[in-house]
């Protein structure tokens, strides 16, 4: 299964890719994005997720 990963020493917090896909990226307590575990993950989403993100730091692991 694809499943999005998001490089955390690239992202600059700036919740772009929570509001395009909030199904499957969230903000953490500890103030880091974090993937939301899930049997699937909704590829078109996520693949906007990818196209926004500035620091192009999200990538599907295809595991
Ligand atoms: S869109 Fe990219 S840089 Fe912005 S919060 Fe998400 S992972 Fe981080």
């Amino acid at each position: 299964m694809k499943i999005p990963v998001v490089d955390l020493s690239q992202c600059s917090l700036c919740e772009g890719c929570i509001e395009v896909c909030p199904s499957v990226f969230k903000l953490n307590n500890a103030g880091y994005i974090e993937v939301v575990e899930l049997a699937s993950y909704p590829e078109m989403e996520v693949s906007e997720a990818i196209k926004c993100c500035p620091e192009d730091c999200i990538y599907w692991d295809k595991g």
